[in-house]
């Protein structure tokens, strides 16, 4: 089934009906062969095509998730790039995070920008002695009146040499529990203090950084979800990962290699039977990867509808299906 085929039952629904009326209106607007890819991101954006299980207004239609890959499978056939290559953490994870913990201040200035990539943003978890134990992160900010004050260090930041914003888990009470004492932040990667380094891979390509932070001043208003609460907050981005990383296996997100070199094999008129050994050996491979990295996206569901709270901040609950083992955000009392 590809991604524009959907079952006799959902093809039916009105949801699928509405959804196609918004595409079909954009994509008659536009020559998609020469049409900036961004100018088509903003309108998706604006119809709430971008993040369908978002709310109204906010990149949405307070859909539920699954008719994303409707809607990105037809924009794919009309010749419209995606844009989580060119921004993975900022449109699979900090969209979401946003929505789920952030303020209203917080949606209105970020989700349009990230969608459309006019912002890049990077993720600030790991640490040289804070991997797979991210909870026992050492980076610290400390309060200082409106403002944060961040000392530390980051590594494998990938991203971050061109990024303008990142997402930033902090310690800011080394007193408490190690997870009950984290923050987390938004920052301007531009601020003073931040100096990125990037890190030279044996390729010779440089795609992940340390990052060194030196007396950046962080205002509160930058923080996401309460002090004390960044260990939710980051959860909540996590799940968000796993999800963004299922969809990258999906050709109408990333590129498939399997497909290109197949093609490449056909175009060259190559009859080998040791290549040809080699280029199934490839295209198993890469079809493996592809099944392997769907597997989290298609039990987890990330971010679902949510109704604003009076406070200004988004309510949001954490679900779990025992059955299914899934993991989910979604409306209802706000945990973040
Ligand atoms: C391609 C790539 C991109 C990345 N991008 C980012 C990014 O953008 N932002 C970011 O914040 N981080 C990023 N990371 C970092 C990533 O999250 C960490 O590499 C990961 O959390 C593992 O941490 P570590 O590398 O320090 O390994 P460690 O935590 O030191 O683990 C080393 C080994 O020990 C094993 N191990 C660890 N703990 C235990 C245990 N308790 N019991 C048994 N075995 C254990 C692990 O399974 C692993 O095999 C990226 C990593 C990669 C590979």
């Amino acid at each position: 089934m590809t991604t524009t085929e959907v079952p006799a039952a959902q093809a039916a629904r009105p949801e699928v009906a509405r959804l196609d009326a918004l595409i079909d209106e954009i994509l008659g607007r536009h020559d998609t062969a020469s049409t900036e890819s961004r100018v088509i991101w903003g309108e998706m954006f604006d119809a709430g095509l971008a993040w369908v299980h978002f709310p109204e207004g906010r990149g949405g239609l307070g859909l539920d998730a699954e008719y994303q890959e409707y809607v990105d499978g037809r924009f794919h056939e009309a010749g419209v790039e995606s844009n989580i290559r060119f921004n993975m953490m900022g449109v699979g994870m900090a969209g979401p995070t946003l929505v789920a913990c952030g303020t209203e201040a917080q949606q209105e200035e970020h989700l349009r920008r990230i969608y459309t990539c006019d912002d890049i943003w990077c993720q600030m978890f790991s640490e040289p002695g804070a991997g797979s134990d991210v909870a026992g992160l050492s980076t610290r900010a400390v309060r200082d009146g409106d403002e944060w004050i961040v000392n530390g260090q980051k590594v494998w930041t990938t991203q971050a040499h061109v990024a303008a914003k990142g997402l930033l888990l902090v310690r800011t009470d080394p007193d408490a529990p190690k997870h009950k004492g984290l923050s987390y932040f938004w920052i301007d990667m531009h601020s003073p203090g931040v100096d990125v380094r990037p890190l030279r891979q044996l390729t010779g390509a440089a795609e992940f950084n340390e990052i060194y932070f030196t007396d950046v001043r962080v205002p509160d208003t930058n923080r996401i979800g309460d002090v004390g609460a960044g260990w939710n907050v980051a959860i909540t981005t996590l799940m968000n990962e796993r999800t963004m990383l299922g969809k990258l296996a999906d050709p109408s997100r990333a590129p498939d290699l399997g497909a290109y070199a197949v093609d490449l094999w056909r175009q060259r008129g190559l009859d080998d039977a040791v290549l040809r050994d080699k280029l199934m050996r490839v295209w198993v491979d890469d079809y493996v990867v592809r099944l392997l990295m769907q597997r989290p996206s298609r039990t987890a569901r990330s971010v679902r509808p949510v109704r604003r709270a009076r406070s200004g901040r988004s309510p949001c609950r954490r679900n779990s299906n025992a059955r299914t083992g899934s993991v989910w955000i979604s409306s209802g009392p706000r945990e973040c």
